[in-house]
């Protein structure tokens, strides 16, 4: 069972609308819980990563994925 690599600005859909209507969540915060940000009333609500993960129904759009490490090639 693979660990879902939530990145901050990802674009996801749940399985269950908010309540104002809107189905479509900004990721802005990772941590031990992941912040989302509804799209349609802007409602931020913190779900912890198992709950995040199993509410998740797909990825809208993928955030930046993160560098640890620049390569210095720029
Ligand atoms: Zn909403």
């Amino acid at each position: 069972m693979a660990i879902i690599d939530f990145r901050v600005q990802d674009v996801v859909r749940l399985r269950k609308p908010h309540p104002c209507g809107g189905w479509e969540w900004t990721v802005y915060r990772i941590g031990a819980d992941i912040g989302l940000e509804c799209r349609e009333c802007r409602h931020r609500v913190m779900l912890t990563r198992p709950v995040a993960e199993k509410r998740l129904k797909t990825f809208v759009s993928r955030g930046p994925r993160v560098e640890d490490e620049a390569d210095g090639a720029g």
